[in-house]
This record gives C-alpha cells, structure tokens and sequence, in this order.
C-alpha cells in the first residue's frame, strides 16, 4: 500500500513548486485570508505553509493523511458542482509518502490543537498540544526516500521561480487574501488583503502595463499588459484567470500572440500581462483535467476573438496622445 501512494504521489507530486501549489490551495479552501510560505533551499530543503484558516479537528488531521478518505467526490454528478480546489483528497497522503511531514492544526474557538509527524508515509507521531487556530504545514526532506524523483529536479533558481509565478498566480486569483513568500529567510513577495487587483498587477508586472475591457453579459474579458518590447523569452509574467481562477490554456495565449503580432511588426518572444475572463459557467469545461489547469470553451472562436481585440485596443490606446492632468 505504501509503494502505491508512493507512485501515485508522482502525478500530483513532482516538484516543491506541485507541494507549494496543494498547499496553497488548501489554505484558500479552508478560507484562509492570510497565507504566508516559507521556504529553504527553493523548497527542496523545507517548504512551511502556515494559514489562519478553519482548520482541523484531531480525527480530521489524522483522516487528511488517508488517501481518498476525505474525498468530497460522492457522485459522478457531484464533480460538476464542486467549488473547492481540492475534491480528491489525494494530495496529503502523496506529500506525506515522499516528505517528512509535521502538521500543526487547531479548529477556530478550540484551545487544543493537534500535531501529527509523518515520515515517508508512517505515521510517527501524533499528540494534542495548544496551538494557535489555523493550520501550520512543514513538509522538508522532499523525495529523500525517492533519490530518481529527486535528480529530476532543476537547479534553485529553476525552481524557485516556478514557485514565485505560483504565488503570483494565486496573489491576482485571490485579491482578498494576504500572501507573503520568502526563500532562506530572504522575503520575496508580500501582498496585505488591502491590495486590490489592480495594484497587485502593478507590483507584479510594473507600472507601464496597458488595459483594456470587454463588457459582454456572457463574456467579459479585462487584459492587462506589458508593452510589447518588454516581451520575454518566456512567459514567466503571463497570467491567465478564468472565473477567478489560474488557467493555462492554448486558446487564450494564441489569442494575445496574435494580437501583439497584428499590432507590432517583427514581434517576438512571448507577450507578458494579466488576462481575466469572466464567463458563464455553463460556456466552459474546467474539469477537463484533474488539475483544472486546463479548460475547454463552449465557444473557442469567440473567447479567442474577443480576447485579441481587447490586446489590440489595449496596445493601440499607447498610440493616442496620453490624457493631460
Ligand atoms: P483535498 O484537498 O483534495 O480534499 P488534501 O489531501 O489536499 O485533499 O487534503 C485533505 C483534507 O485535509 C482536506 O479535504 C481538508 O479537509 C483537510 N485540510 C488540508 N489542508 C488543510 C488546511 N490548511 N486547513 C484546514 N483543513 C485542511
Ligand atoms: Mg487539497
């Protein structure tokens, strides 16, 4: 049973950033507002979470660490209606299987907590203990009883930035909600809840971007982006939210690609910059993969042209005299 969870750990744990992302996420289903990450060594070494969300009872903490056991998935329909990240509960006993785990938690309004330690899958202890409301993650020594996983990984840098476009990602996702995120005690990204969308945008892309906003009743598409000479040989500041929600999608990037090569003659690299969309529910697939990275649209051509015009107005506004204050 234990080599079981320690392959199926592989699709959803692959790296610090795939720990760093589960977490995260079950922190936002927990309705945290502030959601703090700490890591060491990009994460290889040590990845913390720490939240002030619901937490967990003692019997829920020690169920979180059981494959399945708190999976939300009752019926084939229920997948439809599902409207926490988390619905399989899958991603706890993966980490725990190829980490060392120690979960510090406590329900809201109870003055006993639970901490639990577990190492490569057994469980190795478990006691009550005061602690404040909230739950605490620390999950270190990444793949140390998978060595092949653990060579597959990049170097620091490599990883690191793979976890700081993750907080972003969630930072513009969840604009309500405080993030701060620090590498080998160095802060990196810190985000209060009174930072709004909109200046959250500008600290992460910086101040020069240009907007632009398609108000449909069933599609409303709002895009954010850097001036097309401050393209990038990748698309590390290129974030899509969908329903308010990270995505990656063919569809979206092709659409702002094009737009930036109908609007600039020998365009290269890739567009940096924020897409929202806001779409009716009934017009999109999210669960075409269990990641829910991956969408699929109703109607692709129009989510498509609509997209690259509100790029192509949006860069050509840079065009017109700017307003005089
Ligand atoms: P899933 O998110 O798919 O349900 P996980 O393995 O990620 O599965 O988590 C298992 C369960 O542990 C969750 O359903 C939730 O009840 C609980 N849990 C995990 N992390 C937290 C957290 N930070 N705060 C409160 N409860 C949590
Ligand atoms: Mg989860």
């Amino acid at each position: 049973d234990r080599v079981v969870n320690k392959i199926a750990a592989g699709e959803v744990v692959e790296r610090p950033e795939s720990v760093v992302k589960e977490l995260i996420e079950n922190s936002i289903d927990a309705k945290a507002d502030t959601i703090k990450v700490f890591l060491k060594k990009s994460g290889k070494r040590e990845i913390k979470v720490i939240d002030n969300g619901i937490g967990m009872s003692y019997d829920d903490a020690l169920l979180a660490f059981e494959r399945h056991a708190t999976s939300k998935i009752e019926d084939v329909k229920d997948i439809e209606n599902i409207c926490t990240l988390g619905f399989r509960g899958e991603a706890l006993p993966s980490i725990a299987s190829v980490s060392k785990v120690i979960l510090k938690t406590a329900k809201t309004n109870e003055n006993e907590g639970t901490i639990i330690r577990i190492e490569g899958g057994i469980l190795k202890k478990v006691e009550k203990a005061a602690l404040p409301s909230g739950t605490e993650i620390t999950v270190s020594s990444l793949f140390f009883n998978t060595p092949a996983r653990k060579k597959f990984l990049k170097s620091d840098e490599t990883e690191l930035s793979r976890i700081v476009r993750l907080v972003n990602s969630y930072v513009l996702a969840n604009p309500h909600t405080a993030f701060y995120l620090s590498n080998d005690g160095k802060n990196l990204l810190s985000f209060s809840s009174f930072e709004n969308l909109e200046t959250r945008i500008k600290k992460i892309l910086g101040s020069d971007f240009l907007s632009f906003k398609i108000d449909y009743p069933h599609l409303k598409v709002e895009v954010f982006l850097l001036p097309p000479e401050k393209a990038l040989k990748s698309p590390i500041k290129q974030y899509f939210l969908l329903n308010g929600r990270f995505v990656r999608d063919k569809t979206i990037s092709q659409s702002v690609y094009n737009a930036f090569k109908s609007v600039t003659s020998f365009f290269e690299g890739y567009p940096q910059g924020v897409i929202k969309l806001q779409i009716l529910p009934e017009l999109v697939d999210v669960n075409v993969h269990p990641s829910k990275l991956e969408v699929r649209f109703r109607n692709q051509n129009e989510v498509y042209s609509t997209i690259k015009e509100a790029c192509i107005k949006a860069l050509e506004n840079r065009e017109k005299p700017s307003k005089i204050t």
